[in-house]
Protein backbone atom coordinates (compact mmCIF):
# COMPACT_ATOMS: atom_id res chain seq x y z
CA UNK A 1 0.00 0.00 0.00
CA UNK A 2 1.26 3.64 -0.79
CA UNK A 3 2.29 5.70 1.50
CA UNK A 4 -0.56 8.69 2.06
CA UNK A 5 0.54 12.11 1.16
CA UNK A 6 1.28 14.61 3.57
CA UNK A 7 0.33 18.27 3.44
CA UNK A 8 1.14 20.69 5.31
CA UNK A 9 -1.87 23.93 6.38
CA UNK A 10 -0.66 26.72 7.08
CA UNK A 11 -3.54 29.16 7.61
CA UNK A 12 -4.51 31.78 10.03
CA UNK A 13 -8.45 31.93 9.97
CA UNK A 14 -9.34 28.84 12.55
CA UNK A 15 -12.19 27.89 10.24
CA UNK A 16 -10.90 27.89 6.96
CA UNK A 17 -7.92 25.54 8.43
CA UNK A 18 -10.49 23.23 10.01
CA UNK A 19 -12.39 22.77 6.58
CA UNK A 20 -9.07 22.32 5.01
CA UNK A 21 -8.11 19.38 7.49
CA UNK A 22 -11.52 17.85 7.36
CA UNK A 23 -11.10 17.78 3.40
CA UNK A 24 -7.79 16.76 2.86
CA UNK A 25 -8.28 13.64 5.16
CA UNK A 26 -11.72 12.66 3.66
CA UNK A 27 -9.72 13.16 -0.05
CA UNK A 28 -6.92 10.23 1.69
CA UNK A 29 -4.37 12.48 2.71
CA UNK A 30 -2.13 12.89 6.15
CA UNK A 31 -2.19 16.85 7.58
CA UNK A 32 -0.05 18.63 10.10
CA UNK A 33 -1.41 22.82 10.28
CA UNK A 34 -0.17 26.00 12.10
CA UNK A 35 -1.62 29.07 12.06
CA UNK A 36 1.47 31.37 11.75
CA UNK A 37 3.90 31.65 9.01
CA UNK A 38 7.01 31.10 11.60
CA UNK A 39 6.01 27.57 12.50
CA UNK A 40 5.17 27.02 8.81
CA UNK A 41 8.72 27.74 7.87
CA UNK A 42 10.14 25.49 10.27
CA UNK A 43 7.77 22.75 9.41
CA UNK A 44 8.10 23.01 5.71
CA UNK A 45 11.78 23.14 6.24
CA UNK A 46 11.88 19.86 7.64
CA UNK A 47 11.05 18.36 4.54
CA UNK A 48 8.55 15.76 5.68
CA UNK A 49 5.81 17.03 3.20
CA UNK A 50 4.94 16.32 0.02
CA UNK A 51 2.84 19.78 -0.28
CA UNK A 52 2.41 22.58 1.49
CA UNK A 53 -0.71 25.31 1.47
CA UNK A 54 0.20 28.68 2.32
CA UNK A 55 -1.79 31.39 3.98
CA UNK A 56 -0.82 34.84 2.70
CA UNK A 57 -1.93 37.28 5.03
CA UNK A 58 -0.71 35.73 8.37
CA UNK A 59 0.79 36.57 11.93
CA UNK A 60 4.42 36.51 11.82
CA UNK A 61 6.42 35.83 8.77
CA UNK A 62 3.68 36.19 5.82
CA UNK A 63 2.96 33.89 2.62
CA UNK A 64 5.33 35.31 0.68
CA UNK A 65 8.08 35.44 2.90
CA UNK A 66 7.92 31.90 3.80
CA UNK A 67 7.44 30.80 0.32
CA UNK A 68 10.49 32.79 -0.59
CA UNK A 69 12.77 31.36 2.42
CA UNK A 70 11.62 27.70 1.37
CA UNK A 71 12.39 28.05 -2.26
CA UNK A 72 16.19 29.29 -0.65
CA UNK A 73 16.46 26.31 0.38
CA UNK A 74 14.24 23.91 -1.80
CA UNK A 75 13.72 24.35 -4.86
CA UNK A 76 11.27 21.55 -5.31
CA UNK A 77 9.04 21.36 -2.62
CA UNK A 78 5.56 21.84 -3.98
CA UNK A 79 3.29 24.96 -2.99
CA UNK A 80 0.27 26.21 -3.28
CA UNK A 81 -0.66 29.69 -2.04
CA UNK A 82 -3.54 30.41 -0.86
CA UNK A 83 -4.62 33.46 -2.20
CA UNK A 84 -7.98 36.16 -1.45
CA UNK A 85 -10.36 36.03 -4.64
CA UNK A 86 -9.54 38.29 -7.73
CA UNK A 87 -6.02 39.78 -5.84
CA UNK A 88 -4.22 39.34 -9.11
CA UNK A 89 -1.16 41.14 -7.68
CA UNK A 90 -1.14 37.95 -4.88
CA UNK A 91 -1.39 35.56 -7.22
CA UNK A 92 1.64 36.77 -9.41
CA UNK A 93 3.94 37.41 -6.97
CA UNK A 94 3.37 33.93 -5.67
CA UNK A 95 4.64 32.66 -8.66
CA UNK A 96 6.92 35.15 -8.90
CA UNK A 97 8.08 33.58 -5.38
CA UNK A 98 8.25 30.05 -6.58
CA UNK A 99 4.83 29.09 -5.46
CA UNK A 100 3.90 26.15 -8.06
CA UNK A 101 -0.08 27.23 -7.92
CA UNK A 102 -2.80 28.86 -6.62
CA UNK A 103 -5.99 28.58 -4.85
CA UNK A 104 -8.06 31.56 -4.69
CA UNK A 105 -10.42 31.75 -1.44
CA UNK A 106 -13.19 30.90 -1.29
CA UNK A 107 -12.27 27.92 -3.26
CA UNK A 108 -14.33 24.99 -4.05
CA UNK A 109 -12.96 21.42 -2.30
CA UNK A 110 -13.86 20.11 -5.79
CA UNK A 111 -11.05 22.71 -7.34
CA UNK A 112 -8.65 22.30 -4.57
CA UNK A 113 -8.24 18.92 -5.04
CA UNK A 114 -8.14 19.07 -8.28
CA UNK A 115 -4.73 21.39 -7.83
CA UNK A 116 -3.47 19.14 -5.22
CA UNK A 117 -3.32 15.92 -7.15
CA UNK A 118 -1.95 18.25 -10.35
CA UNK A 119 0.81 19.39 -8.39
CA UNK A 120 1.57 15.94 -6.66
CA UNK A 121 1.21 14.36 -10.03
CA UNK A 122 4.27 16.32 -11.36
CA UNK A 123 6.22 15.93 -8.64
CA UNK A 124 6.42 12.34 -8.38
CA UNK A 125 7.35 11.90 -12.06
CA UNK A 126 10.69 13.70 -11.58
CA UNK A 127 13.06 15.15 -13.58
CA UNK A 128 15.57 13.05 -16.44
CA UNK A 129 18.76 13.00 -14.82
CA UNK A 130 21.78 12.86 -16.91
CA UNK A 131 20.68 15.07 -18.97
CA UNK A 132 21.07 18.73 -20.50
CA UNK A 133 18.97 20.82 -22.51
CA UNK A 134 20.62 22.77 -25.60
CA UNK A 135 19.86 25.91 -26.73
CA UNK A 136 23.71 26.72 -28.85
CA UNK A 137 27.10 25.67 -28.33
CA UNK A 138 27.73 28.14 -25.35
CA UNK A 139 24.11 27.64 -23.50
CA UNK A 140 22.68 24.65 -21.80
CA UNK A 141 20.58 24.30 -18.90
CA UNK A 142 21.46 21.09 -16.87
CA UNK A 143 18.43 19.33 -15.90
CA UNK A 144 19.82 17.43 -12.94
CA UNK A 145 21.33 20.80 -10.81
CA UNK A 146 18.61 23.49 -12.46
CA UNK A 147 21.07 25.19 -13.56
CA UNK A 148 22.71 26.67 -16.41
CA UNK A 149 25.28 29.56 -17.69
CA UNK A 150 23.56 32.14 -19.93
CA UNK A 151 24.47 35.54 -20.80
CA UNK A 152 27.75 35.49 -18.37
CA UNK A 153 25.89 34.46 -15.10
CA UNK A 154 25.42 31.39 -13.67
CA UNK A 155 21.43 30.89 -13.29
CA UNK A 156 19.57 28.45 -10.84
CA UNK A 157 15.94 27.25 -12.32
CA UNK A 158 13.02 26.03 -10.40
CA UNK A 159 11.51 22.63 -10.60
CA UNK A 160 8.57 23.83 -12.97
CA UNK A 161 11.02 26.46 -15.19
CA UNK A 162 12.94 23.31 -16.41
CA UNK A 163 9.77 21.09 -17.06
CA UNK A 164 8.72 24.30 -19.59
CA UNK A 165 11.94 24.17 -21.18
CA UNK A 166 11.87 20.83 -21.27
CA UNK A 167 8.63 20.47 -23.06
CA UNK A 168 9.81 23.63 -25.51
CA UNK A 169 12.79 21.49 -26.20
CA UNK A 170 11.30 18.32 -27.76
CA UNK A 171 8.67 20.10 -29.34
CA UNK A 172 11.26 22.95 -31.34
CA UNK A 173 9.56 22.35 -34.74
CA UNK A 174 6.82 24.08 -33.51
CA UNK A 175 4.71 26.35 -31.19
CA UNK A 176 3.27 25.41 -28.14
CA UNK A 177 0.45 26.88 -27.05
CA UNK A 178 -0.32 28.40 -23.36
CA UNK A 179 -3.03 26.24 -23.19
CA UNK A 180 -1.31 23.55 -24.35
CA UNK A 181 1.21 23.99 -21.01
CA UNK A 182 -1.04 24.31 -19.00
CA UNK A 183 -2.73 20.69 -19.81
CA UNK A 184 0.55 18.78 -19.93
CA UNK A 185 2.12 20.34 -17.42
CA UNK A 186 -0.44 21.41 -14.80
CA UNK A 187 -2.53 19.16 -15.50
CA UNK A 188 -5.68 21.16 -16.05
CA UNK A 189 -8.18 19.96 -18.58
CA UNK A 190 -9.68 23.23 -19.62
CA UNK A 191 -8.94 26.87 -19.50
CA UNK A 192 -9.53 28.43 -16.19
CA UNK A 193 -9.33 32.21 -14.99
CA UNK A 194 -6.09 33.88 -14.88
CA UNK A 195 -4.12 30.71 -15.97
CA UNK A 196 -2.92 31.67 -19.32
CA UNK A 197 -1.26 34.58 -17.27
CA UNK A 198 0.30 32.04 -15.27
CA UNK A 199 2.00 30.91 -18.20
CA UNK A 200 3.28 33.97 -19.04
CA UNK A 201 4.82 34.90 -15.41
CA UNK A 202 6.58 31.60 -15.98
CA UNK A 203 7.90 32.24 -19.35
CA UNK A 204 9.02 36.07 -18.15
CA UNK A 205 11.21 34.23 -15.40
CA UNK A 206 12.65 31.67 -17.44
CA UNK A 207 13.85 34.57 -20.31
CA UNK A 208 15.09 37.18 -17.68
CA UNK A 209 17.37 34.11 -16.62
CA UNK A 210 18.33 32.49 -20.22
CA UNK A 211 18.44 35.77 -22.28
CA UNK A 212 20.67 38.59 -22.43
CA UNK A 213 18.08 40.86 -23.72
CA UNK A 214 14.85 39.66 -22.01
CA UNK A 215 12.80 41.92 -24.29
CA UNK A 216 14.28 40.86 -27.55
CA UNK A 217 14.49 36.93 -26.79
CA UNK A 218 16.56 34.89 -28.85
CA UNK A 219 15.94 31.51 -27.56
CA UNK A 220 12.50 31.51 -25.52
CA UNK A 221 10.25 33.47 -28.47
CA UNK A 222 6.75 34.53 -28.88
CA UNK A 223 5.31 32.90 -32.34
CA UNK A 224 2.37 35.54 -32.36
CA UNK A 225 -0.91 33.89 -32.19
CA UNK A 226 0.44 30.76 -31.31
CA UNK A 227 2.12 30.91 -28.42
CA UNK A 228 6.08 30.26 -27.51
CA UNK A 229 8.52 28.33 -29.25
CA UNK A 230 12.19 27.25 -27.82
CA UNK A 231 14.66 28.38 -30.90
CA UNK A 232 17.45 26.07 -30.45
CA UNK A 233 21.08 26.78 -32.53
CA1 LIG B 1 -4.91 34.70 6.64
Amino acid sequence: MSRKPKILIVEDEEAIRAGLVDVLLYHGYTTDDVDNGNQGLDLALSGKYDLILLDIMLPGLDGFEVCNRIRMQDREQPIIMLTAKSQDEDIIQGLQLGADDYVSKPFSVAQLVLRIQAVLRRSRIGIESDNTIRLSDDHSVDIRNLSGHFAGRDVVFTRREIEILQYLSVNTDRPVSRDELLNKLWGYAKNLDLETRTVDIHIAKIRRKIEAEPTHPRFLVTVRGAGYRLMVE
